[in-house]
């Protein structure tokens, strides 16, 4: 709702592109949490490379530029080196899926608390159409223009759930008060959660009608139940066409890895001494 955490950098995302809704959906989130306590410069959101990345100029909060794939990996160090602050990675799939896999399964394996927004349009928009992990096997890109018949997609929320994560949700860029949801359930979640969003590209590959089609939201799902989840997460494997469950799929408590693993905390004077010692090492 609040203009001032869209920032005045031009936009140059597509009409009709999915990130919008993300753009907006983590914005209100991050108002809502401020408005409930949360200081401003408490919040930081790491970004990857690709079309979702430019989040990081257009939301008027503390953000990084990571590099390609690796967004998790400077999540974890940023909460490892200040467990106070909350940390949101906005990721693409072709960043997190492809290049950035490892960090995602350690980081749901270690439980650090941060939460991973992938913005899965299931194609490298920024470069112009080639395939990624999650693109539809019959995806006729630049890279494959006969199709990508001999490589289908993998799964990740089955991924995620093999790797011990305690928060997984599916969320869909046009549901987008469901969305909103989602994201808030997640960042608030104690631990490692993951929001895998179906974004639409439209430049490269609109699945609106497709997914307007099969989304549904389970009636009476315990996101408690694991096995549960392992049956919704089954159900649809990113290529075939079965119904497409949103929401919260699993969900359970469990130890943070910071709460196992601190990094010592240095007072505000020590700090600030490492800074200047840093600075006049450079300088
Ligand atoms: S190429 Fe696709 S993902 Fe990138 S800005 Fe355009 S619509 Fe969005």
């Amino acid at each position: 709702m609040n203009p001032s955490f869209i920032t005045d950098a031009q936009n140059t995302w597509c009409l009709g592109c999915g990130n919008f809704a993300l753009q907006h959906a983590i914005k209100d989130v991050i108002f809502g949490l401020i408005k409930d306590g949360t200081p401003r410069e408490s919040i930081v959101l790491v970004a990857g490379i690709g079309c979702h990345g430019k989040i990081a100029d257009y939301l008027n909060i503390s953000t990084f530029y990571s590099l390609h794939g690796r967004a998790i990996a400077v999540a974890t160090g940023i909460k490892l080196a200040n467990p106070d602050l909350t940390v949101i990675c906005s990721v693409g799939d072709g960043d997190t899926y492809a290049e950035g896999l490892a960090h995602l399964i350690f980081a749901a394996k270690r439980n650090i608390d941060i939460t991973v927004i992938v913005h899965n349009n299931r194609v490298y928009g920024l470069t112009k159409g080639q395939y990624t992990p999650t693109s539809p096997g019959k995806y006729h890109g630049k890279s494959t223009p006969r199709g990508i018949s001999d490589d289908p997609p993998f799964n990740p929320v089955e991924i995620l759930l093999c790797s011990g994560c305690g928060f997984i949700a599916r969320g869909y860029t046009r549901r987008q008060e469901e969305l909103t949801g989602l994201i808030h359930d997640a960042i608030v979640h104690r631990g490692f959660s993951v929001v895998d969003t179906l974004q639409i590209c439209a430049s490269f590959l609109d699945m609106t009608d497709m997914y307007n089609e099969r989304v549904y939201v389970p009636d009476g799902h315990n996101p408690e139940d694991f096995a549960a989840a392992c049956m919704i997460a089954r159900e649809w494997d990113y290529d075939s066409d079965g119904p497409i469950a949103l929401g919260t799929i699993y969900r359970k408590n469990i130890p943070t890895y910071e709460s196992r693993f601190r990094v010592p905390q240095k007072s505000d004077v020590e700090k600030a001494r490492s800074v200047d010692k840093i600075m006049r090492e450079r300088s």
